[in-house]
């Protein structure tokens, strides 16, 4: 029982888009007092109570629009790796040996900051040294961009063992928070 209470269950906003994930117990709270509607059951959970069995929610909808501001991702080592699928922006290659390199450099004026900051392998930033991409001749993958400021990657942890989440979660979404970026897994160096 304490177990099944504890299911993470997905809260969507009222315009669908995933706020937050609570357990099950504050699901039953929120649907009970009608802020929530139960869009999707977990299938092998129940809740026994004395009047009756209940279905253990899997993802609810509140039936009210929040309001919030747009969740800030932190500019963190891990965070631009991951961004950056744990791809150096430059050469393309998958690795857990990454340096961030400073598009612009710094001593040149580049910020910190998310549009200036991409994942490099140790050989592309040596290569590239205190150069622009155009004076190193190195062409970007992608043009660096702060990642997307939407409630998904609360669902991060949890997306790759709940499917019935997946239909809630736009494709490209999808692809990127079960993307190749698990460095932390064994195989990792198989995959490559
Ligand atoms: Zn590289």
């Amino acid at each position: 029982m304490d177990r099944v209470v504890q299911t993470a269950v997905l809260v969507l906003n009222q315009n669908y888009e995933p706020l937050n994930v609570c357990n099950a117990r504050r699901a039953f709270v929120l649907v009970d007092r009608g802020k929530a509607e139960v869009l999707e059951h977990k299938d092998d959970s129940f809740i026994i109570t004395p009047t009756r069995p209940f279905c253990v929610p899997s993802v609810i909808r509140l039936v009210y629009l929040i309001r919030r501001p747009r969740p800030q991702r932190k500019l963190t080592r891990r965070e631009l790796f991951q961004r950056d699928n744990y791809t150096c922006q430059y050469c393309g290659k998958l690795t857990r040996d990454l340096t961030i390199d400073h598009v612009v450099p710094r001593f040149r004026g580049g910020p910190h900051t998310w549009d200036n900051l991409v994942s490099a392998c140790k050989a592309c930033n040596h290569r590239k040294a205190a150069r622009t991409p155009e004076e190193a001749r190195m062409k970007l993958k992608a043009p660096p961009t702060m990642p997307s400021a939407s409630g998904y990657y609360v669902v991060a942890q949890h997306i790759a063992l709940r499917y019935e989440w997946h239909k809630f979660i736009p494709e490209w979404e999808l692809d990127r928070l079960l993307g190749p970026c698990t460095p932390w897994s064994e195989d990792f160096s198989e995959r490559r």
